[in-house]
């Protein structure tokens, strides 16, 4: 697959630019705690040409990460590539916090 083809997967949804904890099979993540990058008013990374260079925390999804992270939510666009390729081998539940947000996601 081509690099623009792999990256057109992202779905911008933002969930990994959230503060997230991973316990055992539970993935929980804040909506209320944004990456400092992230322009939660257009819904996208305010420095995304350099963000591996500012954010030490941020990191690329390669098809690794989509295999296997589970800090990646089930919406993930990466995350659903490798399901439907059925090379994504973790399972987990998953729970979204914050803005008045609350979803339970059993997966
Ligand atoms: S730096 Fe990374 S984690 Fe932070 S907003 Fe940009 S893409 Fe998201
Ligand atoms: S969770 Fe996946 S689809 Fe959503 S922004 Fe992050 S990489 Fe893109």
């Amino acid at each position: 697959m081509k690099k623009e083809e792999w990256e057109s997967l992202c779905s911008n949804c933002g969930l990994c630019c959230h503060e997230k904890v991973v316990s055992e099979d539970m993935l929980l993540i804040d909506l209320s705690n944004p990456c400092e990058f992230y322009d939660s008013e257009n819904k996208c990374c305010s420095v995304y040409e350099e963000r591996f260079k500012k954010c030490h925390r941020c990191k690329k999804v390669n098809l690794f990460r989509a295999m296997f992270a589970s800090y990646l939510p089930s919406i993930c666009g990466y995350v659903r590539w490798a399901k439907e390729h059925h090379v994504r081998l973790c399972k987990e539940k998953e729970c979204v916090l914050g803005n008045g947000v609350f979803d339970f996601v059993d997966d």
